[in-house]
C-alpha cells in the first residue's frame, strides 16, 4: 500500500515534512517522553518530534555514560552526539524515570543544540499534583513564547487539540481494524503508523491516516492469521522485535506501549479551559510505569488484552529500565493468574545483538501456545 510506504518514510528525523518545516524557518523542537504535552509546541506553529534511537552500538555514548544506564536513552544521546538532532531549534525533555532526568544534564553538556528545558512532571495524580502540573505546563508554554517568539494563543491551543483528537481517533481506527481475524494491519505496521505520528505535523498526518484507511479497504497482502498477542513494556522506537515475532507464526495485534496505545488512547477534553484540559490529560492518561501506582496500567493491559482476544502476552524489559524490569514479573503474575494468559518475560539491550537469543525463546512460546489453542 502506498500509504504505508510512505509512512515507513516519515520515522526520521530528515523526513520530507520536518525539511519542509525547516525551509520555511518554523522552529523544530525535540521530546523525549509521552508525557510531553504536545498541544501546547505545535498551539506555537513549532513542531515536536519524538527523538528516538537506534540500533547500532552506541560508541560515541559509551565514552560518556557508563554501562549499566538504559540502552534506549543512551542510544538517543549517540544520536544526538552523532549529529542527527543538529538541526533542532531545541529538546524538551520530562522528569520520567531517573534515566531520563540524568541523561539530560549530559545533553546539555555535549551537544550544541541551542535550547534546552526540563518538565518537571509528577509521579501521582492526586490534587497536590494535578495543581503542580498545571503550573509547570504554565511555565512551559511562558518558556515556549519567550524563546521562540510566539503566541500561543487560547484559541490556538483549543484549535490543537481537536487536531490531536482527531489523529488520536484515527489511530484507533486503525487499531480497530486488528480486532478481527486475520488482522488487517500488522503489529508492525500499527508500531510503524504510530511513530510516524510523532515525527508529522498532525494535519499532514491525519490526511495520511485517510488515505491509509480508506486504502486498507482494497487491501491484498492481507496479513496472515497467527498466534494472538499482546506486547507491553519498555520503549519500541522502531519495529525490528515485532518483525521477529512476525517472521515465527506471531500476530502482534495490541500493545501496551508508550509508542502505542498509550501515546493516543486518551483525548483532550475539547470543551474544558484547554491548560486545564491538557494537564489532565497528561496526568490521567495512561501511565508509565514511572508513575504511581502500577495497578492502573496493568488494569489497561488487561483491558486491552480482553478487547483484542489476545491468546499470549509478551513483556520486553530493556536492559537497564528499573521501572519496568519491577513492573514486568508483577504484570505477568497478575494477566497469568486473573486472565489465565501465557506471558513470556524478555529482556533485551536495543541492539540487533542477542536477537537470535529472542527469536529461539519467542519461538518456543509460540509453539506451545499453538498446541493450546
Ligand atoms: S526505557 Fe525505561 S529506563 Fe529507558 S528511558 Fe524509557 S522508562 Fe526510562
Amino acid at each position: 500500500m502506498e500509504s504505508l510506504k510512505l509512512i515507513r518514510t516519515l520515522i526520521s528525523a530528515n523526513n520530507k515534512f520536518i525539511s519542509e518545516w525547516k525551509r520555511l524557518k518554523r522552529p523544530v523542537l525535540g521530546y523525549t517522553c509521552s508525557y510531553t504535552p504536545e498541544e501546547i509546541i505545535s498551539a506555537g506553529e513549532i513542531l515536536p518530534i519524538r527523538i528516538l534511537g537506534s540500533l547500532e552500538p552506541p560508541k560515541l555514548a559509551d565514552v560518556h555514560v557508563s554501562t549499566n544506564v538504559c540502552s534506549f536513552a543512551k542510544s538517543c544521546f549517540n544520536n544526538a552526539l552523532k549529529g542527527e538532532y543538529s538541526s533542532l531549534d531545541g529538546y524538551v525533555f520530562s522528569h520520567s524515570c531517573d534515566n531520563q532526568k540524568k541523561i539530560y544534564d549530559l545533553w546539555r553538556r555535549y551537544t550544541t543544540i541551542p535550547k534546552a528545558y526540563f518538565i518537571n512532571t509528577p509521579h501521582s495524580t492526586n490534587e497536590n499534583s494535578r495543581r503542580f502540573f498545571r503550573d509547570e505546563l504554565e511555565k512551559f508554554r511562558e518558556w515556549l513564547m519567550k524563546s521562540f517568539k510566539v503566541e500561543i494563543s487560547e484559541e490556538n491551543l483549543r484549535s490543537t487539540i481537536r487536531t490531536f483528537n482527531e489523529n488520536r481517533r484515527l489511530l484507533r481506527q486503525v487499531y480497530d481494524l486488528r480486532k478481527g481475524n486475520p488482522p488487517l494491519v500488522l503489529g508492525s505496521e500499527a508500531l510503524e503508523i504510530v511513530l510516524s505520528s510523532m515525527m508529522t505535523p498532525k494535519e499532514e498526518h491525519n490526511k495520511l491516516l485517510q488515505v491509509l484507511l480508506e486504502e486498507i479497504d482494497t487491501r491484498e497482502d492481507v496479513p496472515k492469521e497467527g498466534v494472538r498477542l499482546l506486547v507491553s513494556g519498555s520503549i519500541m522506537d522502531n519495529s525490528e522485535l515485532l518483525r521477529l515475532i512476525e517472521s515465527v507464526g506471531g500476530s502482534v495485534v495490541a500493545d501496551d506501549l508508550c509508542t502505542g496505545s498509550r501515546y493516543f488512547w486518551d483525548l483532550v477534553n475539547e470543551e474544558e479551559e484547554p491548560m486545564t484540559a491538557i494537564t489532565e490529560r497528561y496526568l490521567h492518561k495512561i501511565p508509565s510505569s514511572f508513575m504511581y501506582s502500577s495497578e492502573e496500567r496493568f488494569r489497561h493491559t488487561r483491558e486491552m488484552a480482553k478487547l483484542f482476544d489476545v491468546e499470549g502476552v509478551l513483556i520486553f524489559s530493556l536492559k537497564f529500565c528499573d521501572v519496568h524490569s519491577f513492573d514486568a514479573p508483577l504484570l505477568a503474575e497478575e494477566l497469568r493468574e486473573e486472565d489465565g494468559l501465557p506471558v513470556l518475560c524478555l529482556e533485551w539491550d536495543h541492539s540487533l545483538s542477542g536477537t537470535a537469543q529472542l527469536r529461539t525463546r519467542i519461538e518456543a512460546f509460540i509453539e506451545m501456545l499453538e498446541e493450546q489453542i
